[in-house]
């Protein structure tokens, strides 16, 4: 598979040290708040790239980090313990709090068909392990101990940059404003692995460590935690985009001066979902979560499909019109496999074929725009309903767009009000004045007809015109004038 590789800016194929297997990192959700549609999107194209990965044939070990920490999202000691916050706000203790939106998350991706990552560490289960991590780089001279933390000294390193060749001027975009520079840096770039200093008040979780009572850095605990279920050689780590600096450079910068060789070859970054104004994560004032989108009636799959149709690298802009559009399309798109008859036996030499036609777009940096166009092709090939049913499904395998089962309920919901509307029989006085009794007389006729009783029927057509009533058949019903 070719994937475009964030560390060496080109499009490489995904090599790995174990053949046929891929160890996985993706970093994780901060949970002190609902996540909100944006930071979904990229879950479900690093969920679509696990699943790729598999349908290809490769077995994947996947783990992602959980910050349960607030604080540890900031890379310096700087804002507000955003845990803490989310604490007071919703009276529960922190732990609480991290409970609380942690199940929120999965809650989410399961509305998504995000399946669950193969390991899931929260980051305050692992600080032994980062504590290790920090003695060694101490020890080795790529950290030092100021003003009570210990920072990570970036001029030990050759090649500090690794996703962008950053100049000064460039850096000042990873330092929000307002925030006091720490004087405690030798170089602007340092970043804290162990705080022992905090401004916040009432910190709430602290633990011990060789260098005082404190808390990790943020950047640590992916490095930790990756090290620690994926072992020491990563194939694939994958985040958005705004993880890259300095979040991922930092994990680097870390991970290999610890390990002492190589750690992670290959990069995937998700570009970022903006609404018309720029802005994620609000619009006109509505926080974008799932629970919104399913109160203003849309199937969260929908949304899938509309990041699907898109390409991951490419910022995707979301308005309720473009969700619209991709809501119309989707429903399209299960009528059409609805209308397929699960009959004539697979052909699997059709089967294979557009397997391999899927994977020859998926291959090429997750192209899932053009795989979501392999289904269209599917639905119009030479084979029979059953051989496309078993594509479908295959596919599905990967898109995770429910669409077998969608489609199954569709159809017997067509298949009902069908069943519905042709029972239904229609008596329409055409001079607008409607005659139970006539109309009685109708449908009793109809009746007869439908029971093969035509000596009845004419009976009764009889009956009516003595009456003065013409009555013409319409489909599902008939209609009535006096003449
Ligand atoms: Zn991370």
């Amino acid at each position: 598979m070719y994937l475009y590789n964030s560390a060496t800016h080109k499009k490489e194929e995904l090599k790995t040290h174990t053949p046929n297997h891929v160890e996985m990192y993706t970093c994780g959700p901060t949970v002190y708040h609902f996540a909100h549609i944006g930071n979904l999107r990229s879950y479900i194209m690093e969920d679509v790239l696990e699943k790729y990965l598999r349908f290809a044939g490769y077995s994947v070990n996947r783990v992602m980090n959980i910050t349960d920490v607030g604080h540890l999202t900031s890379d310096a000691d700087e804002g507000e313990d955003k845990m803490l916050k989310g604490a007071k706000r919703e009276h529960k203790s922190v732990m609480e709090i991290a409970q609380f939106y942690t199940d929120a998350f999965f809650a989410d991706c399961q509305k998504l068909h995000i399946k669950r990552p193969d390991v899931v560490q929260p980051a305050t289960g692992l600080i032994d392990d980062y504590i290790k991590i920090i003695t060694k780089l101490l020890d080795t001279g790529y950290a030092y101990l100021a003003g009570g933390n210990v920072y990570f000294d970036t001029s030990k390193l050759d090649r500090y940059y690794i996703f962008n060749d950053h100049n000064e001027e460039d850096l000042a975009v990873g330092v929000r404003e307002g925030v006091e520079e720490d004087t405690n840096k030798k170089n602007k770039n340092d970043f804290v692995l162990w705080f022992t200093k905090s401004k916040f008040e009432d910190q709430a979780l602290k633990w011990d460590s060789p260098w005082g009572v404190g808390y990790p850095g943020w950047h640590i605990e992916c490095s930790g935690i990756s090290m620690k279920y994926n072992g020491e050689y990563l194939d694939l780590h994958c985040g958005g985009v705004d993880n890259a600096f300095p979040h991922h450079t930092n994990e680097i910068a870390q991970s290999e001066s610890y390990l002492g060789h190589p750690w992670c070859p290959h990069w995937c970054h998700v570009a970022h979902l903006n609404t018309t104004d720029g802005k994620m994560s609000k619009s006109k004032g509505e926080f974008l979560t799932v629970s919104l989108l399913e109160q203003k009636g849309y199937d969260p799959l929908a949304y899938r499909f509309f990041c699907l149709q898109s390409h991951y690298r490419k910022s995707l802009v979301f308005t309720w019109e473009n969700l619209d559009n991709a809501v119309l399309a989707y429903n399209k798109l299960l009528a059409k496999i609805a209308n397929l008859k699960d009959e004539g036996g697979v052909d699997e030499a059709v089967r294979a074929e557009y397997r391999a036609k899927f994977s020859k777009e998926m291959d090429n940096d997750l192209n899932t725009a053009m795989g979501v166009t392999v289904l269209y092709d599917v639905l119009k090939a030479k084979t029979s309903g059953a051989t496309k049913l078993a594509i479908i499904a295959d596919l599905d395998e990967v898109l995770s767009l429910d669409l077998i089962a969608k489609a199954a309920a569709l159809r017997e919901k067509n298949a009902a009000a069908a069943a519905q509307s042709a029972g239904a029989f229609t008596v329409i006085a055409e001079d607008g004045t409607p005659d139970e009794g006539i109309e009685n007389l109708i449908r009793q006729r109809a009746d007869a007809k439908k029971a093969k009783n035509f000596a009845e029927a004419d009976r009764i057509r009889d009956e009516l015109k003595a009456q003065g009533i013409e009555v013409t058949d319409v489909p599902n019903g008939a209609k009535w004038k006096r003449i």
